[in-house]
């Protein structure tokens, strides 16, 4: 029986100044939270969420997040946790905190709130962690019960951060609504094992067409550290449309050859979403989409600063060893490349990877 299954956290709250609100959001899920945050996101956040807390009665004892979201760390925060009494986890800062996070909740079955301070990716309202080893190897994909019950997100915090981080989150959110729309082709299954729905896939859409036309005014607004309405509409895109479209859609050959790329250090420094954008070129390449439609999004690269080339996300040297490497790594059985409406071999991904890198240079001006 072919069912369509959507997910989504249970409540979004955007805008300026909303972790001034964490208390009265908090209060109907928990009595006493561990808010768990790196060094720098402990240091900015602590005092304002710890007021907020403190003016509805809820209890918070902080704890510094170690850096990897790994098995350690996991069950270290969770004994904290438990051993205090708390009946709900906060989480405060990037994607790997986030992760873990929402993992210890996960296994002491209570409530995660998410306070995301950059829109590096969609890791905030997914019912996904990705789980390291402790000296940052990818281990793998945690599937979760629930999506999280509260993500919180305040703009004026996120548009203070570097403006690298809105950047990657716009190349994460760029292959959304293309990994949607093959994936919808071949009838191909999201995260949930589910089909997408109407709505997923037009959410995927919105994700796309707020990209197209507010991307570069938000990156603009962000190096000056302001939050326009441009800012709060990629912020909105990057975090929530993104994610719901990637989880309640599925993921393609994008995100395929970005874990591809994993497999060659040298990219090892560059942001997942900055991977994933050049990783969205070479769908389109592999695809045969229109030449509108890539030209298109060489525009938007290159005007937000997205990599278009291999030397961009770290290959300055690409020979034809390294990149069957990622080829045959992309092609492997389980990956996310099998969802595209058609079989994929790996010469096929070899080509379309230096195809998208000819196009990107060419567009750069070099040979
Ligand atoms: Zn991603």
């Amino acid at each position: 029986m072919a069912m369509k299954v959507l997910i989504a956290p249970s409540r979004y709250v955007q805008g300026p100044g909303a972790m001034g609100e964490i208390g009265s959001q908090v209060k109907g899920l928990a009595k006493k939270v561990l808010v768990a945050a790196g060094k720098s996101a402990m240091a900015a956040t602590k005092e304002l969420i710890k007021k907020s807390l403190d003016a509805e009665g809820v209890e918070a004892i902080f704890e510094l997040f170690n850096g990897e979201c790994c098995d350690p760390e996991i069950n270290r925060l969770k004994a904290i946790a438990v051993g205090a009494g708390c009946n709900g986890i906060v989480c405060v800062g990037g994607g790997k905190v986030i992760d873990t996070g929402k993992a210890v909740a996960e296994q002491m079955h209570v409530p995660v709130v998410i306070v995301p301070t950059i829109a590096a990716t969609d890791a905030p309202c997914s019912a996904l962690s990705v789980i390291y080893t402790a000296e940052g190897v990818f281990d793998r994909y945690y599937i979760l019960a629930q999506n999280p019950n509260l993500v919180l997100v305040d703009t004026s915090v996120i548009a203070k951060a570097p403006v690298r981080f809105l950047i990657s989150g716009m190349g994460d959110a760029l292959a959304t609504w293309f990994e949607a729309d093959s994936c919808f082709r071949a009838s191909a299954k999201n995260i949930p094992g589910g089909y997408t729905t109407a709505s997923a896939l037009n959410l995927a859409r919105l994700c796309y067409d707020i990209l197209m036309e507010y991307g570069e005014f938000a990156k603009l607004a962000v190096e000056k550290g302001v939050a326009t309405p441009a800012v709060e509409k990629v912020i909105e895109a990057n975090t929530l449309l993104s994610g719901i479209g990637f989880e309640s859609s599925g993921l393609a050959a994008a995100h395929a050859v970005h874990d591809g790329f994993t497999a060659l250090p040298e990219t090892h420094h560059f942001f997942h979403g900055e991977k994933v954008a050049f990783g969205t070129l070479v769908h389109l390449v592999l695809e045969d989409r229109s030449t509108e439609q890539i030209e298109e999004v060489l525009d938007f690269c290159e005007r937000v600063g997205l990599p278009m080339t291999l030397a961009q996300i770290g290959i300055t040297d690409p020979t034809p060893e390294k990149i069957w490497t990622v080829a045959n790594k992309t092609c492997e059985p389980g990956m996310m490349i099998h969802n595209m409406p058609f079989p994929v071999t790996p010469q096929m991904v070899y080509d379309a990877i230096i195809g998208a890198d000819a196009l990107g240079r060419a567009r750069l001006g070099q040979k």
